[in-house]
């Protein structure tokens, strides 16, 4: 694939999936943030360097799309770099540049989130560098059962629920769901609860917050909250008849995991 193959790839999956968060109601207002760190990015430096402290060292010289601070996914879907910017981090990880990247010649102050992007795009590159995409969303089923204290105080037994609704879901989660307890939006706490169970899970569910996955781009990561989400749904559509949901059986998880997942 070409550089410019890839460029548009990647946004073009960039504005699909914000499309995606919007017309699923994940994405109400401003919420939600993702970034993609770029393999290449062919503009020019478009302004002095924007300090920030604390950039982890294994990103200088990196190039990320970042969703705007304010930003909605219901614009960035059709105008990405109007709701959205290309970012160089500086070489001596001092803070970043904003990269040309049409449309028109505003630069877009990235989320607030920034911090917790970068910290999170560090930790890919140190332990799983194929990973480029962090996404943050708020699915409305997964939110619902995060309020639930029996399972917001004991993430495993959601894990199995959410793992047990079809056969779909323990395969293509192999890792799973955990959830947070409530930190704060935007929180050094928040940030450093889901840089740690991003070692061992698939998606992070915050607590009556939302969720988070990473990927090797934005289609996968979205496909990991979107089969969560999937089982989410299950659950509440069978407590809303009346019944608790039966669940797929040990055995069966079991089975699953040695014959299925293993070949993937
Ligand atoms: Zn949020």
């Amino acid at each position: 694939m070409t550089n410019n193959e890839q460029h548009n790839k990647d946004i073009d999956e960039i504005k699909e999936i914000a499309g995606y968060l919007w017309e699923r109601g994940w994405a109400e207002r401003n919420g939600g943030n993702i970034s993609l760190r770029l393999k290449t990015w062919d503009g020019k430096i478009t302004s002095e360097l924007v300090p920030i402290a604390d950039i982890p060292t294994n990103l200088a010289g990196s190039i990320l799309y970042i969703s705007g601070t304010g930003c909605r996914m219901r614009d960035l879907a059709r105008y990405p770099f109007k709701h959205g910017a290309v970012i160089k981090i500086s070489d001596d990880v001092a803070g970043y540049r904003f990269l040309e990247c049409g449309q028109d010649g505003t630069n877009v102050k990235p989320t607030m989130e920034l911090g917790s992007h970068l910290e999170l795009q560090a930790k890919m590159v140190a332990s799983n560098p194929e990973y480029r995409a962090v996404l943050h969303t708020h699915p409305i089923e997964l939110i619902c059962l995060s309020h639930n204290p029996k399972l917001a105080r004991d993430p495993e037994k959601l894990r199995t629920m959410l793992w047990s609704t079809m056969p779909e879901s323990r395969v293509f989660l192999p890792r799973g769901v955990d959830l947070t307890e409530y930190a704060l939006p935007g929180s050094t706490q928040l940030s450093k609860l889901t840089g740690s169970a991003l070692d061992n899970f698939d998606v992070i569910l915050w607590e009556k917050h939302g969720a988070l996955a990473t990927g090797r781009d934005m289609v996968e990561a979205f496909d990991f909250i979107d089969v969560a989400n999937k089982s989410a749904t299950i659950i509440l559509k069978c407590m809303a008849a009346g019944f608790t949901p039966e669940g797929l059986s040990q055995d069966n998880l079991e089975e699953m995991e040695r014959i299925l997942i293993n070949k993937l």
